[in-house]
Formats: structure tokens, C-alpha cells, sequence
């Protein structure tokens, strides 16, 4: 007798409990089991290569085994687990550590804000000191800038329809075009307390500012008084290929907003770094319960140490270079993509323009063992964002079925 075993949804627990919103689920649909390095694996024993790294915050790969036995150290000896924003041993050599290998050698000096421990905590804080510091209420922020999803961030998050949405078509022209509408008295533009931006924008379809539209935009942020918040969460911990990426334009932001990979292990963990002179916070007038998740600050401080020489920074802007060429390659193979490589350092992707074929090549990807996302603001870009320690035998092997996913596509497109 043969017996027939009901194929069951491997979602069905999530279907049936978790809201609807839930998402990456649905571009997913395994339950994920184990990950090392570069690797995830479902509970069914198959493995992933991974081109995600939790949408940034793993940049030092999953359960990267260096930072892993200091956690399990720290948690043999019972040090602090919670601790709002009270001093602890953990907290202290963690701001040291950043201050003698971040800060410092970059001639930085910045006060450490501890806002909670997400991205969007740390621009909310950001946009609350702004208006503080000012007493101005206006936000500039950019057409396909992400900022979060609490009310504040999501404010200053641009989509077409969206406020103060200055709009990004050409990087120098954007610039020309502020100036002149903040010297017009009667161009409607009020003085912004802040403008906010990213480098590189990493939701909104990896489109790169380039240094001179980021000096200018510098230069007329210190001309008008406009304080000036670089939103670093994604684009920030290496992953364009310095450790801030700003520093490629040497513009020095009055915040920075830092998130995803500062807990170093993927432990939530933000910090907004804020000019001295602008600290004029008083005590306890932002705080928070989740302030002090010592295990990330213990993950965090060990992750600082890929950054105590440029050997890593290197090794970033090494694959970086190989990966942009192979996408070059990729586009210049497959003229049905119509695609164009965008990105810095292992921040990458590439436009399509077919309508729903990023996302298409994406699922097929996954289906042969690769794990990555769109974006942009039709989901037209495929974006690359592995973890920074991954090897370069991963990355050819991720690229290759990447190449293949392209060609199933390909066929499918020509019917
Ligand atoms: N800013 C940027 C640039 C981001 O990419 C994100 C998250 N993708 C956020 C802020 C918000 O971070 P979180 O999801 O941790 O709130």
C-alpha cells in the first residue's frame, strides 16, 4: 500500500499567524534554519548563497565566528544584557574602540547618541535634534531617499508624490536648483532646519551621488545655516568601501545616522553621531527602554577591529571591482536587460528595464540557490549587497547563477 503524505505549505505557521505585512517571506518562501559565512540554509537542507546580508546589517557575514566566541564569552561571564542608557563596561569599551579606530584616524569628533536600535530610531533622533538646534521645522530630503518607516523618517522619505522631494534626475543640476529656489525669497521654499540624504540610496534603486554634488550640496548646507544629515544606515559599514561613505568626498555631516552593521552581528544596534556643538540635548529628553543591548555593543566593538588597518577597505573595493565588471559583462551579454550597473564598493545593481523582470530574475535566482532583492521605486533594479567577508569563489559562484537565472528569463521572455 502506498501512503500519500499531504505536501504541506512550508509558510502555513506564517500564513496563518503573522499579519499580512509581512514581506521578504513572500520573495523567500522557505524557513530558514542555519547560516555561516556567506550560506543560509532552510529546513530542508538546501543552501543559499547570500547577496542580501539582511539587507546590510550582516556585513561581516552570518555568525561570523570571531565575533561569536566573544559573545559567547561575554554571555558565560553573565555580563549586562539590557541596560537603557546606564554605563556599563561593555557600552565603554565599545565607544573607545570606535573613537581609536573610526573617529579618531579620520579626524573626526563626534558626540555618540545611543537613539534605540534601529535605522529609523537613529534618523528620528537626527530630525528631532535638527529642528532643536535650529528652531526651524523643514526637512529637505531627496526623491527616492529611504529613511525608515516611523512617522518622522518616513516623512523625509521621497517618493514622487511626496513633500519636500527635490527631485534627483542630474546629481549637479539638483544642487544649482536648491541654491536657487533657498536664494529666492519668493520661490515658497521656507529655510530647512536640515537636509538629509544618502550616498548612495539603497531602497530607491542604488543610485550614487557623485563628490561633487555632495561638496556642493555641503558647501550650500554651511552658506544658508542648513545642518546637514548623511543617513549612513545602509551605505555606511564599508559597504561602499569606506567606512563612512562620505569619505570618498571628504564632506563632514553635522549627524550621521548609523545602523544595520554597527552591532556586528546582526544584533539591532544605531547610533547618531552628532557635531559637539550641536549636543544640546538635555538629559533624558529622548530616550528609549531599548538603548543598551550589550550584546551588540560586544559584537560591534569586535567587528570594529576589520577596520584597524585599510586591509579591508581594500578587499571591499577589490570584489566591488570585480563584481561591477561581471554586471557589465552580464549587461552588454543580454541586451533584452536594456540594463545599466550602478553602485560603489559591494553596494551594487543593476537597472532593468522590462517591467517586473528584476523581480522575475530575482525569484528564479533564489530558485537555484541565490538570495537577493530589488529595489528602486518600480523594484527595476536587482541589488547586490553581499556580506563584506564574503570570498571571491562565492561571489564568481553567486554571479554564475546569476548569469543563469538571466537566461531562464531570457527564454521565457522569447516564449
Ligand atoms: N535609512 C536607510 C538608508 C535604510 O536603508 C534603512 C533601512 N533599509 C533605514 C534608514 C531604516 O532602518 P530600520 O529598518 O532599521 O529602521
Amino acid at each position: 500500500m502506498k501512503v500519500v503524505t499531504e505536501v504541506q505549505n512550508p509558510l502555513q505557521v506564517f500564513a496563518q499567524m503573522e499579519s499580512e505585512v509581512r514581506s521578504y517571506c513572500r520573495h523567500f518562501p522557505v524557513v530558514f534554519a542555519k547560516e555561516s559565512g556567506h550560506t543560509i540554509w532552510d529546513t530542508a537542507g538546501r543552501d543559499y548563497i547570500d547577496f542580501f546580508a539582511g539587507a546590510g546589517a550582516l556585513n561581516y557575514g552570518h555568525n561570523n565566528p570571531v565575533i561569536k566566541e566573544k559573545l559567547i564569552e561575554y554571555l558565560t561571564k553573565d555580563g549586562l544584557t539590557h541596560s537603557l542608557d546606564m554605563a556599563t563596561e561593555a557600552k565603554e569599551a565599545l565607544l573607545q574602540r570606535f573613537d581609536e579606530v573610526i573617529l579618531a584616524p579620520r579626524g573626526l569628533r563626534y558626540k555618540v547618541m545611543f537613539p534605540g536600535p534601529t535605522g529609523t530610531n537613529s534618523v528620528e533622533a537626527a530630525l528631532k535634534l535638527a529642528r532643536k538646534v535650529t528652531g526651524r521645522h523643514t526637512i529637505l530630503s531627496f526623491t527616492n531617499g529611504f529613511h525608515g518607516m516611523t512617522i518622522g523618517s518616513l516623512s523625509v522619505t521621497g517618493n514622487r508624490t511626496k513633500r519636500e522631494g527635490a527631485g534627483m534626475p542630474d546629481a549637479m543640476d539638483t544642487a544649482a536648483y536648491i541654491e536657487r529656489l533657498l536664494e529666492d525669497g519668493g520661490s515658497g521654499l521656507s529655510l530647512p532646519a536640515a537636509m538629509i540624504l544618502e550616498t548612495v540610496q539603497g531602497e530607491g534603486g542604488i543610485n550614487v551621488a557623485s563628490d561633487a554634488w555632495l561638496q556642493s550640496i555641503e558647501k550650500m548646507c554651511r552658506k544658508h545655516g542648513i545642518l546637514l544629515i548623511v543617513d549612513d544606515v545602509q551605505a555606511g559599514c564599508g559597504r561602499t568601501g569606506t567606512f563612512f561613505s562620505f569619505e570618498r568626498a571628504g564632506i563632514v555631516p553635522d549627524f550621521v545616522c548609523l545602523s544595520k552593521s554597527i552591532g556586528g552581528y546582526g544584533l539591532p544596534l544605531a547610533l547618531t553621531l552628532i557635531k559637539p556643538e550641536l549636543d544640546i540635548w538635555k538629559p533624558g529628553e529622548h530616550n528609549g527602554t531599548f538603548r543598551g543591548n550589550n550584546l551588540a555593543f560586544v559584537a560591534g566593538q569586535e567587528a570594529l577591529n576589520y577596520w584597524q588597518d585599510d586591509s579591508f577597505g581594500k578587499s571591499i573595493e577589490q570584489k566591488g571591482q570585480m563584481v561591477h565588471s561581471r554586471l557589465e559583462q552580464l549587461v552588454t551579454a543580454y541586451p533584452y536587460l536594456h540594463g545599466e550597473v550602478r553602485g560603489k564598493g559591494l553596494m551594487q545593481g543593476i537597472a532593468v528595464k522590462p517591467e517586473g523582470l528584476a523581480e522575475a530574475i530575482c525569484t528564479r535566482a533564489f530558485e537555484r540557490g541565490l538570495v537577493m532583492e530589488t529595489s528602486g521605486p518600480n523594484g527595476e533594479v536587482m541589488k547586490f549587497l553581499p556580506p563584506l567577508t564574503i570570498t571571491d569563489e562565492a561571489l564568481k559562484t553567486g554571479l554564475a547563477i546569476l548569469e543563469e537565472s538571466i537566461k531562464d528569463c531570457q527564454r521565457k521572455e522569447r516564449g
